[in-house]
């Protein structure tokens, strides 16, 4: 779970800081804060991989969104017609597996124990609280806040 004095804007911050070497910096964080936490980590793993394998400079995050109902983060090379060696691309691979396979377990809200559910087609990975809450949204109109804390 995250603190209750978590800090969205803050915790962005600081990583576009500790990663600036593979983030853009009009980068958006697509997604609610309960994955800022799984982002954090694959972004070390990411940039450490990067690092063995002498590539940072030569990849960049290209989008960090919530998809069907799970976490994608997007890598690719920076520059045209650059490709990455077999091995790295096999552990980039294996690091977004494991993210994505993380967020399928996590409420996308608060980072609890979740599942992915469709809400009237919306698919997102919410803990039993959060699921019922854009549950009564939907059935009160889709009027406000969809998440109340
Ligand atoms: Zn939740």
């Amino acid at each position: 779970m995250l603190a209750p004095d978590f800090d969205r804007d803050q915790f962005i911050g600081d990583l576009r800081l500790k990663h600036a070497r593979i983030l853009p910096a009009d980068i958006v964080f697509n997604v609610e804060n309960g994955w800022l936490p799984l982002i954090a980590e694959s972004l070390a793993e990411i940039e450490a991989a990067l690092d063995r394998h002498g590539s940072v400079g030569q990849a960049t995050i290209r989008q960090i969104k919530e998809k069907l109902g799970d976490l994608r983060i997007y890598i690719g090379p920076s520059r045209e017609g650059y490709q990455f060696s077999k091995e790295l691309a096999a552990e980039l691979a294996e690091i977004r597996i494991r993210s994505w396979n993380a967020s399928m377990v996590t409420c996308e809200v608060c980072g609890d124990a979740g599942v992915i559910d469709s809400f009237d087609g919306y698919y997102q990975c919410l803990c039993p609280k959060h699921a019922g809450q854009r549950r009564a949204w939907i059935s009160g109109g889709r009027i406000g806040d969809i998440f109340q804390d």
